[in-house]
């Protein structure tokens, strides 16, 4: 869809058969939807990677109260540019995705949470679901189905911490966007204290396929246990950066050869493999399988493959020290660990950065990670601590670099003799 004239529209999106994946999953019943979402192996696309069909068959159908999809909308990892090109290209077949995906759940009201900064997209979403209203795709038995669904398009109010699906919940609800203490979890007791499916735009987004090619097409692409396609983003030091949709266990070299490799006249240096909550990976890592347990393998996490490309001409702590402040910026502080930690952070790198520091710093550094790490509430803490840990692992000499030359290598005012 990315190449068609107007992609966005209605028009466009049924003339490449948009909305027949309607038909066939309302003559399947709603289990053999989920079986199917199951069978393909779709695993949640927003970076943790659960699989996408068992998460749906936690909902207790049991339960009298009214069942709720929302989708996570909120893409704000560093990095992370997927959903709102996604949204922007083929708002459609995000549309699609909720209604079969609704249909799966037995929900009749469906939530879609935009970061509220990207107006642009927001408009995009509305327009759509009211183009699928007028054409009989949303609202009261649709195609004939007996089923019906409501679409709300919801604005977050620029909070990081409401991508983290409970937070997303209390910030829909109205209040403030910290998270919730789990169990009960949001299948059991999510909005409004129903059972409730959170699922990434790029995880709804591939379930129309899924039900119309069938779950063995989709489980034939990717890896053994990372099955299907997703969307790489690349940016940085690229010669194309872009979102490449590509089956899971693609190498971070194929991906250059299809971006046009590194900046000219410079080197790969380092790289996020899915934002920058995962450990940095280095050239060492070119030949990776970008899948969930390839990265995991090399000691970081696919995520949101945000694939963030750093040249020889950068500095990584100053990288790193730049990350670390959208954190302590962003840490909701519900929690000690990551509300102090992360300003403690802060200081410390900030120190080491400018070369006041003393090499005992590098060791406080880790032990202020240490004292985040697996301590804090929720995964903020944690991917705080992934960017600092991974880049003393792997440039430690940089770091003191900075100590000997009081201040930073790569600062054209200062030595070039380490750039
Ligand atoms: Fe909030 Fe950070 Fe604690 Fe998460 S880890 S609850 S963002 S203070």
């Amino acid at each position: 869809m990315w190449d068609v004239d107007r992609s966005w529209t209605l028009a466009a999106y049924e003339a490449k058969g948009g909305y027949q994946a309607l038909d066939k999953a309302f003559g399947m019943s709603q289990d053999d939807v989920i079986t199917a979402v199951k069978d393909s192996g779709l695993r949640g696309r927003g970076g943790a990677g659960f699989p996408t069909g068992m998460k749906w068959s936690f909902i207790p159908q049991d339960n009298p109260k009214p069942k709720y999809l929302v989708v996570n909308a909120d893409e704000s990892e560093p990095g992370t540019c997927k959903d709102i090109p996604l949204m922007m290209a083929n708002p459609h077949v995000l549309v699609e995705g909720v209604i079969v995906s609704s249909y799966a759940i037995r929900a009749n009201k469906a939530f879609i949470y935009i970061r509220g900064e990207v107006l642009h997209v927001i408009r995009r979403v509305q327009a759509a679901v009211q183009e699928a209203y007028a054409a009989g795709h949303l609202g009261k038995n649709i195609h004939g189905s007996g089923f019906d669904l409501d679409v709300v398009v919801h604005a977050g109010a620029g909070a990081y911490i409401c991508g983290e699906e409970t937070a997303l919940l209390e910030g829909l609800e109205g209040r403030r966007g910290q998270p919730r203490l789990r169990p009960p979890f949001p299948a059991v007791a999510g909005l409004y204290a129903s059972p409730t499916v959170i699922n990434n735009v790029e995880s709804i987004a591939s379930v129309p396929s899924i039900v119309a090619n069938g779950a063995a097409w989709f489980a034939s692409m990717g890896t053994e246990k990372s099955k299907g396609y997703g969307i790489f983003s690349l940016s940085g030091h690229v010669q194309k950066p872009g979102q490449y949709e590509a089956p899971l266990g693609i190498t971070l070299r194929q991906l250059l050869e299809l971006a046009g490799g590194v900046r000219a006249g410079h080197d790969l240096k380092f790289w996020t493999p899915g934002g920058s909550s995962t450990p940095l990976l280095t050239a060492e890592h070119l030949d990776v399988p970008l899948d969930f347990e390839g990265v995991g393998a090399a000691g970081s996490m696919l995520g949101t493959r945000a694939l963030q490309i750093f040249d020889d001409s950068v500095c990584v702590v100053r990288a790193v020290l730049r990350w670390t402040e959208f954190y302590k910026h962003e840490s909701c502080g519900k929690c000690t660990p990551c509300r102090e930690g992360t300003w403690w952070l802060v200081q410390t790198l900030a120190r080491l950065e400018k070369g006041q520091g003393n090499e005992a710093d590098l060791d406080l550094l880790l032990d202020q990670c240490d004292n985040i790490l697996g301590r804090s509430f929720c995964a903020l803490g944690d991917g705080a601590t992934s960017p600092i840990s991974s880049s003393i692992q792997y440039f430690r000499d940089e770091y003191l670099a900075h100590l000997t030359q009081g201040g930073c290598p790569f600062d054209p005012e200062r030595s070039t003799a380490w750039a």
